[in-house]
């Protein structure tokens, strides 16, 4: 895998993963139109390491 050019949220690789690996296991985040306050929060303590390493929220 060349590094050169990282992913986008690269940075914030673990808070990504964290956030995915809830929303694979969880009713509500698959469930479209369903809230879903952990996953919320997961992407927002995302979005905000984002912020913390400079890039724009997705
Ligand atoms: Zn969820």
């Amino acid at each position: 895998m060349a590094a050169q050019q990282p992913a986008p949220g690269v940075e914030a690789e673990g808070e990504w993963r964290a956030a995915i690996d809830h929303a694979a296991g969880c009713r509500d985040c698959l469930t479209p139109g369903t809230g879903c306050d952990t996953g919320e929060a997961l992407l927002d303590t995302y979005r905000q390491a984002l912020r913390e390493h400079g890039r724009a929220a997705p």
